[in-house]
């Protein structure tokens, strides 16, 4: 059995880390944080420090970790089958999935579900439906995407050509496809008529832009963006990979502004963040315009190995049952206030339901990475987007834990000199 100091030794030579400057990773004097146990908000690592996990393991945990009856659902289904492929074959998890999930947006729009493995397929997933829809469908003139400034959308390909946040941004998209990046809502005002009859879909992540550095987006804007698309017969798309299943305060941010969007692509929390799986829900208008005769090539050449997988399907409906079970909404006002409260005198607070966040005024582009490896020393774990600090724990985080967690990132601050 290797020693924790051997496992570290051996991440340096072998690992690749995402996202991650890794000079300053493999450096002798860095001793990488591994997390060995988990239970509802506190995670462990290999010295046996405890920790608040402030950033629900990168925005994907609901329930807290080893919650007993996600953890029974996965065992319960892996006593039967782990994977079996969902091209040519259905099963059970995976349908009942399905059926949940549209139920949970009434008004009869949304009606299929198709499933990959992770936030940035099920985006590209949308984006691939949309356009081959217009391609097949009296509108092969729509080649072009609209999405916004600063947007985050993944970092496959074709999710990071959507994308607007410079450091993220691939090598652009040779696929046929145009992209127009707009600041806001009324730029689309300004689109050309060309552009206009060119545009499939327009792309969103509604009500808080979150790589970007958790950016809220005016009230009532999602309804306008809805409308806009309605007069043009545009196709709306909703990234809700960070801000479905309660993070916003609803189960979906849509839900705010009674919006229903075409495509609504659903990641991160829909395990309860315990296994890959993602879901693009759209309507049966477009469903439709992909029926007919295999000949005429109009079906959908996309999908991955793990798509519709048992055991992530059995995590997510063991999530959505406790949703119900533990009235998980319900409780969020009260947890939604206590942050406010504690943290509205903090430098830049703003807040989207579950999701604080604050930005230090600082040319020095480091010191929100530097806090929040000052808050690890107070038990807090979280992760800067530059100098803009996030706190967004499990929604079954407890009054008490937030005090502990707003606690801790004030002692960070005041390590660092930069809130008093
Ligand atoms: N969209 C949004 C809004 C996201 O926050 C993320 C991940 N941070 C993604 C898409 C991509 O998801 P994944 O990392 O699972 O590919």
């Amino acid at each position: 059995m290797p020693s924790f100091t051997d496992l570290a030794a051996l991440d340096k030579q072998h690992l690749w880390h995402p996202f991650t400057p890794m000079r300053q990773w493999c450096a002798p004097d860095h001793v990488p944080l591994m997390l060995v146990e988990g239970h509802r908000c506190t995670l462990r690592d290999q010295f046996g420090k405890e920790y608040l996990d402030g950033n629900a393991s990168i925005w994907t945990n609901v329930h807290g970790h080893a919650h007993p009856v996600i953890n029974a659902a996965i065992i319960q289904q892996l006593g039967k089958v782990a994977h079996t492929s969902f091209l040519g074959f259905t099963n059970e998890p995976a349908i009942r999935l399905a059926k949940e999930l549209i139920d949970l947006l009434p008004g009869g729009k949304i009606t299929r579900a198709f499933f990959t493995d992770n936030g940035s397929t099920a985006i590209e997933s949308a984006v691939r439906m949309a356009l081959q829809y217009w391609k097949q469908n009296g509108g092969p003139q729509r080649d072009t995407l609209i999405a916004f400034d600063r947007a985050y959308h993944g970092d496959t390909l074709g999710a990071a050509s959507l994308g607007g946040i410079p450091l993220f941004k691939g090598s652009g998209n040779d696929f046929g496809y145009r992209v127009i990046t707009v600041p806001s809502l009324d730029a689309l005002a300004s689109l050309s008529a060309d552009d206009l009859s060119r545009t499939a879909a327009v792309i969103i992540e509604p009500l808080i832009q979150g790589a970007a550095g958790m950016r809220l987006w005016p009230q009532g804007m999602l309804g306008q963006l809805e409308a806009w698309c309605h007069q043009h017969d545009i196709f709306l798309i909703l990234d809700e990979v960070m801000t479905g299943f309660g993070r916003t305060g609803t189960m979906f941010a849509c839900q705010q502004e009674g919006v229903t969007p075409d495509f609504l692509c659903l990641a991160k929390g829909l395990t309860g963040g315990y296994l890959p799986l993602a879901a693009t829900l759209t309507t049966e208008r477009v469903f439709e315009g992909f029926l007919g005769d295999p000949a005429e090539g109009r079906t959908f050449f996309y999908g991955h190995s793990y798509a519709g997988s048992q055991l992530g399907c059995a995590a997510a409906l063991a999530s959505l049952q406790l949703f119900r079970d533990e009235r998980i909404l319900e409780h969020l006002p009260a947890k939604i206030d206590r942050f406010r409260q504690l943290m509205a005198d903090l430098p830049g607070y703003r807040q989207c339901g579950m999701i604080s966040a604050i930005t230090l005024d600082s040319p020095d582009t480091s010191l929100g990475a530097r806090i929040c490896i000052a808050a690890r020393a107070h038990g807090l774990l979280t992760r800067p987007i530059g100098n803009t600090i996030v706190l967004m724990p499990p929604l079954c985080v407890t009054l008490e834990e937030i005090d502990r967690m707003v606690t801790a990132l004030r002692a960070a601050l005041a390590d660092l000199g930069a809130h008093t």
